[in-house]
């Protein structure tokens, strides 16, 4: 049987697994969604002694379902390998009453690695399978970590070109170093004036416009998406959801078939909605808790089943959490309502002429899986000093949301269930903020800060930071957001 993906904004638009990698968004504005989940063995006694790339040939053999087994495993073993600095690839570290499954291993030290680093291979895998011999053009919009990973992936990867925008002051310094020291002939880094949301739009309508698709094809070019909103990029972070319960199951904390609740640091709502796909393949999951800063429009839409986008835009310490509008929110949005793109599409525009939509009916066996919590900046810097205290563990600050919101959940639910904290940064990601939170001291200076988070913490620095000071500045650019599509044409020599 094949598997079919389908747009969330119309019932005809309908792909396999692998055009949908190539496409990346649905031309009708829509999101390749799984119309129905693939049956899995997750057999734990067996699932266990997996290795992480075991565990990934399952998932990812389930759902891209039109990938041969060989391409399979050409895409894995040239993601993950000795870029992780762990043979675990994902390791799972108890700390007092959670479970923190650290997703920061690769080279950009986020968790965007984990779906980063195979999807070059999945993409141009597609384009071979689709017979298509265009020049592939990843344009993404960025809150910071994305642009990093999709670079370092894309890097040089004959037959692509990767253009990448981000906020210019909504970044950390460390973040901006290492998308503008960037190397590779084919990568292209942007700073816009305007926030995420406004570069993001951009990038969608760039997506949407017939008449740019068309002058592109006329050059044998074409767009692809490395956000979180190509299926892509969706299915390999289901794989370190079931991993991560194989582990708790080795190691003896649970026993196979027992329910287990992830906190997931929410912005996008691409990691999440993972987390709800590898429940929808059996994954025994209690509560999946959607974590989020001050920017809490999700924590109001599982309160209330409105989605209302209209309310400042706040830039905090977990900057890859600042967002308003969650992309993949419309993925989950399409399943509340039984799967209808009527429905969806109406909804979506409600929100972008409204700015915000009420969900009437949803289907209750999915609302109700879910959970929801923000923390606030002095909430998020005192769990960090809070876990250094009590497990002299350093969170970085995107953790430490979910932490905190998983926290505060436990007291009030009593739901004392074993809870995995997805751990979406390495604390060098944002040292700053880290050893302030720890220390109350402001080092002053980001590479400063660095040695001094590696005084406390005893954690090696990791390579992706540390020679970022010396390393030359390749990319300059800055443009307002509207000028964004001539930037692009300009690169491309449209
Ligand atoms: C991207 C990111 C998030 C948010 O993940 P989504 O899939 O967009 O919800 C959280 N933490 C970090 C460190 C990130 O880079």
């Amino acid at each position: 049987m094949t598997l079919f993906y389908q747009s969330t904004r119309d019932v005809n638009n309908k792909v396999t697994a692998s055009q949908a990698i190539l496409q990346g968004l649905a031309t009708d504005g829509g999101l390749f969604t799984p119309l129905e989940f693939p049956k899995v063995d997750l057999n734990f006694d067996q699932l266990k002694d997996a290795s992480y790339q075991e565990v990934a040939k399952l998932v990812l053999g389930a759902f891209l379902d039109d990938f041969t087994e060989e391409e399979l495993d050409y895409c894995i073993s040239h993601a993950y390998d000795e870029k992780f600095d762990t043979k675990a690839i994902a390791p799972l570290v108890k700390l007092g009453n959670q479970y923190n499954l650290e997703l920061f291993h690769g080279s950009t030290i986020a968790f965007k690695d984990m779906a980063l680093s195979i999807l070059p291979y999945l993409l141009t895998t597609s384009a071979k399978k689709q017979g298509v011999d265009n020049k592939i053009v990843i344009l993404t919009a960025t809150s910071g970590d994305t642009g990093k990973a999709a670079m370092a992936g894309f890097a040089d990867v004959p037959g692509t070109e990767i253009i990448v925008f981000y906020p210019k002051d909504g970044v950390s310094k460390i973040q901006e170093l290492q998308m503008t020291t960037q190397e590779g002939e084919n990568t292209h880094v942007i700073a816009i004036d305007g926030n995420f949301d406004d570069a993001q739009t951009n990038v969608k309508a760039m997506f949407n416009d017939a008449d740019l698709r068309e002058r592109l094809l006329a050059q044998k070019t074409q767009f692809s998406s490395a956000n979180s909103m190509n299926i892509g990029r969706l299915v390999p972070q289901i794989v370190y959801y079931v991993y991560a319960y194989a582990q708790l199951v080795k190691t003896n904390q649970i026993t196979a078939g027992d329910k287990v609740n992830f906190t997931v640091p929410t912005g996008n709502f691409g990691n999440i909605l993972a987390a709800y796909y590898a429940s929808q393949i059996g994954l025994p999951v209690g509560k999946l808790i959607c974590a989020s800063n001050e920017n809490n429009v999700l924590t109001d839409f599982f309160t209330t089943k409105t989605y209302d986008k209209k309310r400042p835009f706040k830039v905090t310490t977990s900057p890859s959490m600042d967002i308003l509008v969650s992309s993949n929110l419309e993925r989950l949005i399409f399943h509340l309502v039984g799967n209808d793109a009527e429905e969806t599409k109406a909804l979506m525009t409600a929100l972008a002429t409204d700015g915000q939509y009420t969900l009437d009916l949803v289907k209750p066996e999915i609302f109700e899986l879910f959970a929801a919590g923000f923390a606030t900046e002095a909430e998020t810097e005192a769990e960090i000093k809070r876990v250094y205290e009590e497990d002299c563990y350093i969170e970085d600050p995107h953790t430490a949301v979910a932490s905190s919101v998983y926290q505060r959940y436990r007291e009030q639910t009593k739901d004392t269930r074993p809870t995995v904290i997805a751990s979406t940064a390495s604390p060098y990601k944002f040292p700053r903020v880290a050893v302030k939170a720890v220390s109350n001291q402001d080092s002053g200076d980001d590479f400063k800060a660095v040695a001094e988070l590696h005084d406390l913490s005893k954690v090696a620095i990791p390579k992706a930071v540390a020679n970022l000071d010396t390393a030359p500045i390749r990319h300059t650019k800055v443009v307002a957001s509207q000028d964004m599509q001539a930037a692009v044409e300009a690169y491309l020599g449209l």
